[in-house]
């Protein structure tokens, strides 16, 4: 089995949600009558799971299939197989009235707020919507509910009778914010939720967040390009490459001693603050390769500078654990311990 991490670290005991051997092809086809001519592996044998209370940072370049792992975890999507349970119970198998509920405490925050806001609605009207389809509350206490949420992300009352227009980058990302916690959920998948702020406005957020999950006690998957991002606000981090987990591991970790070429090279390109420092950058060489038709044996083989042809270009290698909870999918991860 590929690419799956066994157990992990956290902060409590209780896995909240654990994704098991997710696969998610996406076929592609030709000409008029939509001939099958191959399967964009998007997501192919992907297994982690996250502990309640606990941040898992989920990492990698576009295209590895990091947001079809988050569409599918949101049943947005259907894998191709394999399961995602939340609290012991696979998502797949809910209809009805369980997969309301589901959907209530599973809730994400998008990169750009702006795009999922109806330009015409306030954004009173916008964060009580959720509640009104989960028939919660009557019409006062849901107004209630609304300006207790603008407060609870450092808004004003006033500013539920404004429009999406009128909020900056930073106010609509709390506007994101505030909408998913309406529903009291219980985990969120928070998707790039900084990559478009300027990075002053990208700590008051992740500050805003990090508040939140000890205040309210939730459980975030922080998907993003950039490992930089992922550094303060993360417990765990889970480093992905062409629809396959390379490195999972606790955020000192990873950090400090990361073992897989992969995660060397985007560390590398993360600036040091400290001018008397440097950090040698490892160059990666060309493009992510095409997930329609991904590279033999290690899939990172034509861009690793360690690469041992006649071994890496046949042999996949699989997620070992090499210390306790450091999770790495390398032939050679050996060599950097
Ligand atoms: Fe590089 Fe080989 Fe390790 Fe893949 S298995 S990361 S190609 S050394």
């Amino acid at each position: 089995m590929a690419a799956t991490e066994k157990r992990s670290s956290g902060k409590g005991n209780e896995d909240l949600v654990e994704v098991r051997n997710l696969v998610k092809y996406f076929p592609v086809t030709e000409g008029v009558l939509k001939r099958k001519v191959g399967n964009i592996r998007a997501v192919d044998d992907v297994s982690f799971a996250i502990k309640r209370g606990e941040t898992l940072g989920l990492v990698g370049e576009s295209g590895c299939g990091k947001t079809t792992v988050s569409q599918t975890m949101l049943r947005l999507t259907e894998p191709t197989s394999g399961e995602v349970l939340f609290q012991g119970e696979n998502i797949f198998d809910k209809n009805g009235r369980d997969l309301m509920e589901m959907r209530r405490k599973v809730q994400i925050v998008f990169q750009d707020p702006y795009a999922s806001l109806d330009p015409r609605l306030t954004i009173g009207a916008a964060i009580e919507e959720g509640l009104i389809i989960h028939k919660m509350g009557n019409s006062e206490e849901r107004v209630e509910t609304v300006l207790d949420m603008l407060k609870l992300v450092g808004l004003e009352e006033y500013h539920a009778g404004r429009f999406p227009h009128e909020f900056s980058g930073g106010q609509r990302q709390r506007i994101g914010i505030a909408r998913a916690l309406v529903l009291s959920p219980e985990f969120i998948i928070l998707d790039e939720p900084v990559s478009a702020l300027d990075v002053s406005i990208q700590a008051q957020v992740l500050n805003i967040l990090k508040e939140l999950q000890e205040r309210l006690k939730l459980t975030y998957m922080f998907v993003a390009h950039n490992l930089a991002v992922v550094e303060h606000i993360s417990d765990r981090v889970a480093v992905m490459y062409l629809g396959r987990l390379v490195e999972v591991t606790t955020q000192e970790e990873l950090f400090g001693r990361p073992l897989h070429p992969y995660t060397q090279a985007l560390l590398s390109a993360i600036p040091v603050p400290d001018p008397t420092r440097k950090r040698e950058r490892t160059i990666l060489a060309g493009d992510v390769p095409s997930p329609l038709n991904p590279p033999s044996g290690c899939r990172f083989h034509p861009r690793c500078p360690i690469a041992r042809l006649g071994h890496c270009s046949i042999e996949d290698p699989q997620l070992r654990e090499l210390r306790p909870g450091h999770w790495v999918a390398c032939h050679y991860a050996e060599d950097f311990l």
